[in-house]
This record gives structure tokens, C-alpha cells and sequence, in this order.
């Protein structure tokens, strides 16, 4: 049988690359619902340690109480005693998040999600891509450019690890424009992967 559908849920997305205003984005959205009094509650995943355990903080030292979670199955459980679910650097929860912020909407919650659209090799980042297909708002944010000035869409990796994930700020991340961004060497990557052998 069909789940019921509650009137008013909603998913809005809000992405970009590293230092875009996502956090910053997600916190103004939160703080206007608490203004409304709505039951908030901010979730971030436990990977996504930066500056404090128990608030989101921005790149701009913004700040918002938060709970960590580890899966999509503690998104569920806590988000369902709310109205307004945050949810903040979606790109670090597994793939049953799609799964779980439908089910959220569908009760009639408004549940906002802020993420990485790319990796740091311009590639989409699942589940952001299958979230912007499901959402019914959509707002992309861009950086500045620290090479040229000119609006930044890409998340420049300015070490060499070749993971997908590494956590960190500008240690190890720049804001790039499309032409000022350069992919990282696949050989960086494959040299690891076969165990020295250059791959072209
Ligand atoms: P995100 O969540 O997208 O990583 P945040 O909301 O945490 O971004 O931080 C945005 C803030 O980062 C900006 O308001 C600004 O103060 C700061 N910032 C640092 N570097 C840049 C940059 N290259 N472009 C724009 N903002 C930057
Ligand atoms: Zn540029």
C-alpha cells in the first residue's frame, strides 16, 4: 500500500564548492525557521569534524548547534520529531540518505541539504546529484576565485593525496573558476593504485 503523503514537506538543496556559503546558507535558512518557532533539528555527519563537534561553524565562524550522526538510519530517527530537518556536508552519509530525506518530505517535513556538488576531480558527488533530481528547490552556490576574482565553481585540491575524501580547509582546498581549475594528474592517483606503473 502507498505510504501516505503529508501536505507541506519539501526538499531544498543548497550546493556548490568548498567556501560558497553552503553552511553559511543552510545556518540563515534554520535560524529564520527557529525565528518561527518550528522544531529544528541540524544534523552533520561524524566525519565532518571541523572546528566543533557539536555546532555547524561556517568558513566564517558562523555558528549552529547540530547532532552528529553516523548513517541515514539516525537521520531518520532523529529528523522525524521535527518540522525543519538541516542536514549539513550531505555528501558524507551513505546512499540510503535519498531514501531517507524522501521519507522525510513525504511526513511533511521541510528538510534543507547542503553539500558538495563535485569532488576535488570535477566528478559529481553522489547522492548530491540524485538529490537535486528530488528536490523541489534548488540553490547553487559559488565561491571567489582566489587565482582571478571571478565566481568559483570547482574545489581545487592543492595537495596530493588521491582519495576522494580528505577533510580540510585551506589547508588543503582552494575556491576555482572553471578556467583557473586544473584536474589533478590521474597518474597521482595510479601510480598508487598500480603500484608504480605510469598509466596515461
Ligand atoms: P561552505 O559551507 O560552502 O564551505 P561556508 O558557509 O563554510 O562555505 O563559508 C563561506 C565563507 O567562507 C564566506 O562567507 C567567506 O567568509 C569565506 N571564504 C573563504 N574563502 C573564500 C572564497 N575563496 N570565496 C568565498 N568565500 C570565502
Ligand atoms: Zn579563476
Amino acid at each position: 500500500m502507498r505510504e501516505r503523503v503529508h501536505r507541506g514537506g519539501v526538499i531544498e538543496v543548497i550546493c556548490g564548492p568548498m567556501f560558497s556559503g553552503k553552511t553559511e546558507e543552510l545556518i540563515r535558512r534554520v535560524r529564520r525557521a527557529q525565528i518561527a518557532r518550528q522544531t529544528v533539528v541540524v544534523l552533520k555527519p561524524y566525519l565532518d569534524t571541523r572546528f566543533d563537534e557539536n555546532h555547524l561553524v561556517s568558513h566564517s565562524a558562523q555558528k549552529a548547534p547540530s547532532v552528529r550522526v553516523r548513517t541515514s538510519e539516525d537521520v531518520l530517527e532523529l529528523g522525524r520529531n521535527a518540522d525543519v530537518v538541516g542536514i549539513d556536508e550531505v555528501q558524507f552519509l551513505d546512499s540510503g540518505i535519498v531514501e531517507v530525506i524522501e521519507t522525510l518530505a513525504n511526513l511533511g517535513k521541510r528538510v534543507i541539504v547542503a553539500g558538495l556538488d563535485m569532488d576535488f576531480r570535477g566528478q559529481p558527488f553522489e547522492p548530491v546529484p540524485q538529490l537535486l533530481a528530488r528536490a523541489e528547490y534548488i540553490t547553487k552556490t559559488l565561491a571567489i576565485c582566489v587565482v582571478c576574482g571571478q565566481p568559483a565553481s570547482r574545489s581545487q585540491r592543492v595537495t596530493r593525496e588521491g582519495e576522494r575524501i580528505v577533510v580540510g580547509s585551506t589547508d588543503h582546498y582552494e575556491a576555482r573558476c572553471r578556467a583557473c581549475y586544473q584536474a589533478p594528474e590521474e597518474t597521482v592517483v595510479s601510480d598508487v593504485a598500480s603500484g608504480g606503473l605510469h598509466q596515461q
